[in-house]
């Protein structure tokens, strides 16, 4: 990683972690910076993909503005002092809890997904003498052409409002006392390689935008999510020039800001999970690599049939067997790579590639495993970003009852 060799980090930190690059991680923010550079577009890195206070902190020293989807989200940011100021806020079910939270820390909008939330949040302003800037996540029943549980953006996902319901909800955001419209959201999946779609949502969103507009609605900003894929395994992703391509002359003269919410972009391919192989087994019926990291630390694979690339952090020489990449887990599920084409000895050091987005944040403590701990290389220097959890860590808050 970077300068730093594998085997350093797994010596200094033990096994599974999580280990990121730093370069990797500006170079892909830097990306979308300079693509979209002539839409000064605010680039809000989603949150969700991975949360660690260090790689927020080296977004928010980038300018980055956050989309988030919670307020534990939120504190997340601002502990790692991320600007208030360029917080959006996603999500199908915000709490009034969580609204008094981001109204009173400032944020820059939020993103609407129904008619009841849309009542609570004016609702909840007004109880604290303020104004909700939203804009509505509108739906665009666009097909992404990715995996269903990372389609969104479809007429009957629960996520967004209905194209055809937004104007008139719109003019009820219009008339409610605790809010001010200030802008049109949408998000269609996530990994999408294709253009098309993007382009198909943007149309469909600038023609309501456009609408709106005569109808006395002014917006000044249109964000059109994340959802941008990268490379797992041999897919081609699009290339952000093209986007960028693709949403300039369209957003020209609208007198629209551009917002992304891009997440797996910025970080996917920026981190790895590195994992010990614990055990061959290999007999006629089956032949197994079992590792240290398992479904808990990267679920994925279990979870949507994904792909991670796995290699070994030292060649080995002799001949490779295919066989599966498994975890200790009690589950027939916990598979990280099936049919792996790999030269393996008991005590061998793997990478399991593009882990950085979706991996470290979707971990669990299944199995009462201890969470992985997390390291940021830069350079030559690495550094650890979060401590492996303890044991005692996961009963903490637990007591054998009296
Ligand atoms: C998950 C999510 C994103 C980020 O998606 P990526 O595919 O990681 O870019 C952006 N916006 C919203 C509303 C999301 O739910």
């Amino acid at each position: 990683m970077e300068s730093v060799p594998l085997a350093e980090v797994a010596q200094a930190h033990g096994t599974p972690c999580y280990v990121y690059s730093a370069a990797a991680i500006r170079h892909a923010y830097t990306e979308f910076e300079v693509a979209f550079a002539t839409l000064d577009p605010l680039v809000c890195y989603a949150v969700k993909a991975n949360g660690n206070l260090s790689l927020l902190r080296l977004l928010a020293r980038l300018g980055a503005g956050f989309d988030i989807v919670s307020g534990g989200e939120l504190s997340r940011v601002l502990a790692a002092g991320g600007d208030p100021g360029k917080v959006v806020f996603s999500g199908v079910g915000k709490s009034a809890a969580e609204m008094v939270q981001a109204l009173r820390a400032g944020v820059r909008c939020f993103n609407v997904e129904s008619p009841a939330e849309l009542r609570r949040l004016s609702r909840v302003a007004c109880e604290l003498g303020l104004q909700a800037p939203v804009s509505l996540r509108v739906n665009p029943d666009v097909d992404p052409g990715t995996h269903p549980y990372i389609a969104t953006g479809l007429k009957d996902s629960k996520f967004g409002v209905a194209y055809d319901d937004a104007f008139a909800l719109y003019q009820e955001a219009a008339r409610l006392p605790g809010l001010r419209v200030v802008g049109i959201d949408c998000h269609i999946g996530s990994q999408i390689t294709d253009l098309d779609p993007f382009v198909a949502a943007l149309e469909k969103i600038l023609e309501l935008a456009s609408k709106l507009r005569r109808g006395g609605i002014p917006l000044s900003h249109l964000d059109l999510g994340g959802g941008v894929g990268i490379r797992y395994r041999n897919e081609t992703p699009i290339a952000l020039a093209d986007y960028a391509r693709a949403v300039a002359p369209r957003l020209e003269g609208s007198g629209l800001g551009l917002l992304l919410e891009p997440g797996r972009r910025i970080v996917g391919n920026a981190g790895l999970l590195l994992t010990r192989v614990e055990y061959l087994k290999i007999s006629p019926e089956h032949r197994f690599a079992v590792v240290d990291a398992a479904m808990n630390d990267l679920i994925r694979p279990s979870l949507y049939e994904a792909w991670h690339e796995i290699v070994p952090v030292r060649e080995r020489q002799g001949a490779p067997s295919v066989l599966d990449v498994v975890g200790p887990v009690c589950e027939t599920g916990d598979i990280l790579g099936r049919g792996r084409s790999l030269a393996l000895a008991e005590g061998d050091l793997l990478a399991i590639l593009s882990a950085g987005a979706y991996g470290a944040s979707m971990g669990s403590n299944y199995n009462a495993r201890p969470r992985p701990a997390e390291i940021l290389v830069d350079g030559q220097a690495m550094q650890l970003i979060r401590r492996r959890e303890t044991v005692e860590d996961l009963f903490r808050n637990e007591w054998p009852m009296p």
